[in-house]
């Protein structure tokens, strides 16, 4: 699915320094080999705003393995003589593939 791709990427890319930290108004990257150096993400006024940045990258990744991981039980399953369509893996009432789960996460995606 391309738009959790992406999300994917940008978020390998955000990270790949580090994991994002408060330090006073800021969130910063501290750099694991400079004695203290970092690099800061974000500047934040109002202190309320910081700990919704600093955890943004940790939330993205579970909020991803949630997504991935309804998609994996909703799969497609071949067709079988008994029911000649593309099923649903995860939906025990036999419905047809994409199922309404699919469709809603898919939808939700696209907008984004
Ligand atoms: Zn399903």
């Amino acid at each position: 699915m391309s738009a959790l791709d992406d999300m994917r990427e940008r978020l390998a890319a955000a990270t790949e320094l580090g994991e994002w930290e408060v330090r006073g108004k800021d969130v910063v990257i501290y750099d694991p080999n400079g004695f203290g150096a970092h690099r800061v993400v974000a500047r934040v006024d109002h202190a309320e705003y910081t700990a919704p940045i600093a955890n943004a990258p940790t939330d993205m990744g579970k909020l991803l393995a949630a997504v991935e991981g309804v998609l994996a039980l909703h799969s497609p399953n071949d067709p079988t003589p008994s029911q000649p369509w593309v099923t649903c893996s995860g939906c025990t009432n036999g419905c047809s593939y994409p199922c309404p789960t699919v469709v809603a996460l898919t939808e939700a995606l696209e907008e984004l």
